[in-house]
């Protein structure tokens, strides 16, 4: 079984097909899918969407691109989602100098707040970091992120950096790049703890090879999965084995959870 630890599925792209492209990963083995949400609305119907699906969880956060808007209220009204069974961590926040979308120190300051939020409520970050991965590990550092930990999603840093990250209770996520000719990340993954890597789609975007050019989505992560066995010349369900117990435990879902106890109870017509 794999878990998608980030996928967009509240995103309008899915709004057409979003019960078969979950029936699709389901069918390919992806047992467990997290949504971040990426501002107060999108946090909203990633709820809707957990709510909905047995096997989707969700997060409650504001990215670094809608930080522009950023009111106070904003932070209670991620607290107040976040209250919500199936909202499994705090994010996606964190800090994109690639992009720059809305200004630095703005980015900074939602960040930061996002942070104490989690450490007050006790659950891991979902993390986004481009063009800024020293910058995200001093922040965490300073706001002792260690205490709830998370995962550095579709992480662009160094294996030392990673590191770094895994010392303060960090997974780095690893996504469709891995499948590019020439990506970086072969030499990455090869060079960190295995235990340290969770797997991810980050759908609609990044789509793994043969793929790319399309909508991405959660049923193409086995891909992922084969060529992170490949690399590290590991058998395909040690893998599976691995960066599935390591995402379970870090969002405290699947067996390491409590969720599946009251699964029963819920009504879900695609994880039966
Ligand atoms: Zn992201
Ligand atoms: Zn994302």
């Amino acid at each position: 079984m794999l878990i998608d630890t980030h996928a967009h599925l509240d995103f309008k792209d899915f709004e057409k097909d979003l019960d078969e492209t979950v029936r699709r990963a389901t069918d390919a083995g992806v047992g467990i899918i997290v949504n971040p949400g990426t501002n107060v609305s999108s946090s909203r119907k990633a709820v809707a969407i957990a709510e909905r699906f047995h096997c989707v969880y969700a997060a409650a956060g504001i990215h670094a691109h809608d930080v522009a808007n950023y009111l106070e209220e904003s932070i209670d009204a991620i607290a107040d989602i976040a209250q919500h069974p199936k909202v499994v961590a705090i994010g996606e926040c964190g800090l994109d100098f690639f992009r720059d979308y809305a200004p630095r120190g703005k980015q900074l300051e939602v960040f930061r707040d996002q942070i104490r939020l989690a450490l007050r409520l006790k659950k891991p970050l979902v993390v986004h970091s481009r063009g800024a991965e020293e910058e995200t590990l001093q922040v965490l550092t300073e706001e002792k992120a260690e205490l709830v930990g998370g995962v550095l999603h579709c992480f662009g840093g160094s294996p030392d950096q990673a590191l770094r990250a895994q010392k303060m209770g960090f997974a780095v996520g690893v996504g469709g790049t891995l499948t590019y000719s020439r990506s970086d990340r072969r030499d990455f993954v090869a060079n960190v703890d295995i235990h340290s890597i969770v797997l991810e789609t980050d759908a609609p975007f990044l789509p793994p090879q043969p793929h790319r050019g399309k909508r991405n989505e959660p049923a193409w992560l086995p891909l992922v999965a084969e060529r992170l066995a490949e690399t590290r010349s590991l058998p395909l369900d040690e893998v599976h084995r691995i960066t599935s117990s390591t995402a379970e435990a870090l969002f405290k879902i699947g067996r390491a959870g409590f969720w599946r106890a009251s699964s029963s109870s819920t009504t879900d017509p695609v994880s039966r």
